[in-house]
């Protein structure tokens, strides 16, 4: 599932105000802010994983009356009388392929500027193609990049902090060009760490070798060099499969699984069985 999966729903929208914004990532990378919203509406309901929408008051270019966005919900908590959401979001910039200008995304912008006390329009809680599955044998492997993160840490916080007692494997692999990127596992903020603890957790960070290499790159060699493990967890009935983050990741995990495989026919049909039984979900943007 990517941005042009979506058709947003934007009719019913929430206000939420800005609780806080901090940087997560040092001055020399990216910029990727944490963001706490508070909502003042006690029946907001959400679960792990879901993505929420943000409007961006206009006018825009091209005669747009409002642009939105689609951000996951990196962690929620009922406060009284209303729930704190935060967000991971990564501060956009692109280059137009005919001026060569560079421009600054419009929504990531907007939320990365925001400053606490002001007001955000949002849309949802959106479907997602993320769900925790019902049976804590299951094993859960996820693969991300970026602010993909964001769902896997809902995850974790539900599985090991409120539901507890989760029995199936859990593997995070994270793929990231310099260690700061690691989100929720940096210097700056480590709290996915502490899920070390638990017994049926690893996670296996890989950063990038080569100068040009992307996350994407980055993630593909970690997957690399654990190839039998990822190999044998996809082909257990009891493994659901999670990819988030930038669109390359799945095009990294089917060539480290090709080759683990023998064949990419072999592989396909493994995937194949993945996706018929609802053990695959992508969320996967630009
Ligand atoms: C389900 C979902 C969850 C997401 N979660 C997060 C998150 O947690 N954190 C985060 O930082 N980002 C997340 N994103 C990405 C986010 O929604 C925005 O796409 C991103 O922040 C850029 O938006 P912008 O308004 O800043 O840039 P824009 O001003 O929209 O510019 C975006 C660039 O992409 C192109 N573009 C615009 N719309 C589309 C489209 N529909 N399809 C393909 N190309 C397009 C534009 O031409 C431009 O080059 C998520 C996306 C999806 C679909």
């Amino acid at each position: 599932m990517t941005d042009s999966d979506f058709q947003p729903d934007t009719s019913e929208t929430t206000e939420a105000v800005v609780v806080s914004t901090r940087r997560v990532t040092s001055e020399n990378t990216d910029e990727v802010r944490q963001i706490h919203l508070r909502i003042d509406e006690p029946a907001f309901y959400f679960l792990e994983g879901q993505n929420i929408g943000v409007l961006v008051p206009g006018p825009h270019a091209f005669g747009n009356k409002t642009h939105h966005r689609y951000y996951t919900i990196a962690n929620a908590k009922a406060e009284e009388g209303g729930v704190e959401l935060e967000l991971l979001v990564r501060r956009c910039f692109y280059i137009d392929e005919v001026s060569g200008e560079q421009y600054a995304g419009v929504a990531s912008n907007y939320l990365c500027d925001a400053q606490v006390g002001d007001l955000i329009t949002l849309t949802g809680p959106h479907r997602s193609p993320f769900r925790i599955p019902a049976d804590p044998s299951s094993n859960l492997l996820m693969l991300g990049t970026g602010t993909g993160i964001a769902p896997f840490r809902a995850f974790m916080r539900r599985i090991y902090e409120e539901q507890k007692g989760w029995k199936g494997k859990v593997r995070l692999y994270f793929g990231a060009r310099t260690g700061t990127e690691m989100l929720y596992m940096n210097d700056l903020n480590d709290d996915l760490t502490n899920y070390l603890d638990e017994k049926t957790f690893k996670a296996i960070q890989s950063l990038r070798q080569g100068i040009l290499d992307d996350e994407a790159d980055a993630l593909g060699k970690g997957i690399e060099d654990n190839a039998a493990e990822v190999w044998k967890l996809v082909q257990d009935d009891k493994t659901c499969v999670y990819l988030a983050g930038m669109k390359k990741i799945a095009d990294a995990l089917d060539q480290a699984m090709e080759k683990a495989a023998g064949s990419a026919e072999r592989w396909q049909s493994v995937k194949q069985r993945l996706v018929e039984e609802r053990r695959w979900s992508e969320l996967t943007y630009i």
